[in-house]
C-alpha cells in the first residue's frame, strides 16, 4: 500500500509527536491532526507533574523503560534546540522507615538494569547536602531527572508541524474511524470530517482512547478507568524549602508513585498528585458528575475486582481527597518544615489508565494496530517523557511495512 494521506486523532503530546515524526522521516507527507478541543494539549499533556522521568521504576524489557530513556534524551535535545526550559534539578526517592529499604534497593537495581545514568544510593548526610530540609534514612538520587512544561513543548511542536505543512483541525471531535477498501474515513456524528479517505490513521485519544477504539471496531478491552490527581501549590515564600523533586518509595499495593514534591519550571513548588477514582473523564473541577463516564466503570467487572483488592490504599488516598490537612501531613513527613505551610489548590490531572477485565491495571504502554488504524490504548506516566520515542516506534516499527 502506498501511503500519502495520514490522519492523527488527538493533539496531546503523543498525537503531536507522531505527526512530527511522520514529517521528519517523510517530508511532504499529507498529515492532518484532528483535535476535539479548541487548543492543543488541553488534557493530560498539560495537567501533569512536568517531570522528565529517568527510567527508575520500569521493567527492563518493557516499552516504558525503552521509550522513557530514549524519550528523555529526545526531549532534552528538543528543548535545547528550541530554547524551551529543561531543568535537570534531580530527584530523591526517600525511604523513611527500615521496612522500605528493600524496595528502595530494588528500584536502584532496576534503574541500573535499565542503564539509567547518574543514580546513587545515599545516606542522610548526603541527602541534606542535596535537599537541606528533607528527612529520611536513605534515598536514591537520580541526578538526571528533569522538569519541563509539557504544555509549552506541545504548543511548540504544534507550531513546528504546521510550518512543515501539517493541517491542525481544532474543534473536530472524531466519533468513528470507518475503514473501507479505499481507506479510512474519519467521521463525526454528522458524517466524514474530510471528503477523502486516509491511507493510515493513528489514534492518540488519551482519556477517550478505548471509546474511539470500540466505535472503530478495535477490541473492547482494555478499558480506560480515570484516576484523578490533585496538586496543591505551596506558599511562594516557602518555595525554597525544596530544591528539586522529592518522592516517596512507591507503595507496591497501589500502582501510582505517591504524593511528591515537584518544582515547576516557573519556580513554583507543587505537592501532589494523590490518586483516586474520578467521577468523570474530563471532570477537572471534581464537582460535576459525569453519569455516562461513571456508568462505564461501574458496569465494568474489572473495576470491582480492582476496588476489592486496593481497599486500604484507596482509603489512605481518600483521606487526602477529603482533607487538605491530611494531604499536607502526608507530604510533610519528607519535609517537616512545610508541615504548616499554606497550600492553595493547583491543577487536577486525570490519568487515562487502562484496566483489564481481571481488575489488573495495564502496566506497560499498549499500541495496537488493526488494518490501517493504530490505536494507543495505554499511555500513562511516563507517557509524556516517552512521547517522542513512542512516535519513533509507531512510525518506524509499527508502520515499517507500509510504503511511506
Ligand atoms: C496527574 C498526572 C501526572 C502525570 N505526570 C507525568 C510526569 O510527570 N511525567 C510524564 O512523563 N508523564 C506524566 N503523566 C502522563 C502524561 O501526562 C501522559 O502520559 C501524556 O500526556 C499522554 O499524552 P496523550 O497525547 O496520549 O494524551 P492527552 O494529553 O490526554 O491527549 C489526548 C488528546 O486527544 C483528544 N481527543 C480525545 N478524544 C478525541 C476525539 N474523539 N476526537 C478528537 N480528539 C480527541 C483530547 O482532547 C486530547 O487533546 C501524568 C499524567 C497525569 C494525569
Amino acid at each position: 500500500m502506498v501511503v500519502r494521506r495520514i490522519a492523527i486523532i488527538g493533539a496531546g503530546m503523543n498525537g503531536l509527536c507522531v505527526a512530527r515524526q511522520f514529517l521528519l522521516d517523510h517530508p511532504g507527507l499529507d498529515v492532518t491532526v484532528f483535535e476535539k478541543e479548541a487548543e492543543v494539549a488541553r488534557h493530560q499533556s498539560s495537567h501533569n507533574s512536568g517531570v522528565v522521568h529517568a527510567g527508575l521504576y520500569y521493567t527492563p524489557s518493557g516499552l516504558k523503560a525503552r521509550f522513557c530513556i530514549r524519550g528523555a534524551q529526545l526531549l532534552r535535545d528538543y528543548c535545547g534546540a528550541r530554547g524551551l526550559p529543561y531543568d535537570e534539578c534531580g530527584k530523591l526517592v526517600v525511604a523513611l522507615k527500615a521496612e522500605e529499604l528493600p524496595r528502595l534497593e530494588a528500584i536502584h537495581r532496576n534503574a541500573a538494569a535499565n542503564g539509567v545514568a547518574d543514580i546513587r544510593l545515599i545516606g542522610p548526610e548526603e541527602m541534606r547536602e542535596i535537599e537541606p530540609n528533607c528527612v529520611g534514612i536513605k534515598a536514591l538520587h537520580s541526578a538526571r531527572t528533569a522538569i519541563v512544561s509539557y504544555g509549552e513543548i506541545a504548543r511548540s511542536i504544534a507550531a513546528e508541524i504546521q510550518e512543515s505543512g501539517a493541517k491542525l483541525r481544532l474543534g473536530h471531535a472524531v466519533v468513528r474511524l470507518n475503514e473501507r477498501s479505499e481507506g479510512v474515513y474519519v467521521e463525526s456524528d454528522s458524517g466524514p470530517l474530510d471528503d477523502l479517505p486516509f491511507d493510515l490513521v493513528v489514534a492518540c485519544a488519551g482519556l477517550q482512547s478505548d471509546r474511539l477504539a470500540r466505535t472503530s471496531s478495535d477490541e473492547a478491552d482494555p478499558r480506560i478507568v480515570p484516576f484523578f490527581g490533585q496538586y496543591y501549590l505551596v506558599d511562594p515564600k516557602l518555595r525554597d524549602h525544596v530544591k528539586g523533586l522529592i518522592y516517596p518509595v512507591p507503595d507496591p499495593r497501589y500502582p501510582f508513585l505517591g504524593v511528591h514534591f515537584t518544582k515547576r519550571v516557573d519556580g513554583a513548588l507543587m505537592i501532589g498528585p494523590n490518586a483516586f477514582i474520578s467521577l468523570g473523564r474530563e471532570n477537572y473541577s471534581g464537582r460535576r458528575l459525569n453519569l455516562g463516564d461513571m456508568a462505564d466503570f461501574l458496569r465494568y467487572p474489572g473495576f470491582w475486582k480492582f476496588a476489592a483488592r486496593n481497599g486500604s490504599a484507596a482509603l489512605r488516598e481518600l483521606k487526602t481527597v477529603l482533607s487538605k490537612t491530611s494531604f499536607a501531613r502526608q507530604a510533610a513527613q519528607y519535609v517537616p518544615s512545610l508541615r504548616d505551610a499554606k497550600l492553595r489548590a493547583g491543577v487536577r490531572g486525570i490519568r487515562a489508565q487502562a484496566m483489564q477485565k481481571s481488575g489488573d491495571l495495564v502496566d506497560d504502554f499498549v499500541i495496537h494496530r488493526k488494518g490501517r488504524v493504530v490505536h494507543i490504548r495505554n499511555a500513562p506516566s511516563p507517557g509524556a517523557t516517552s512521547s517522542m520515542a513512542m512516535a519513533e516506534h509507531i512510525v518506524r516499527d509499527v508502520l515499517a511495512a507500509d510504503k511511506l
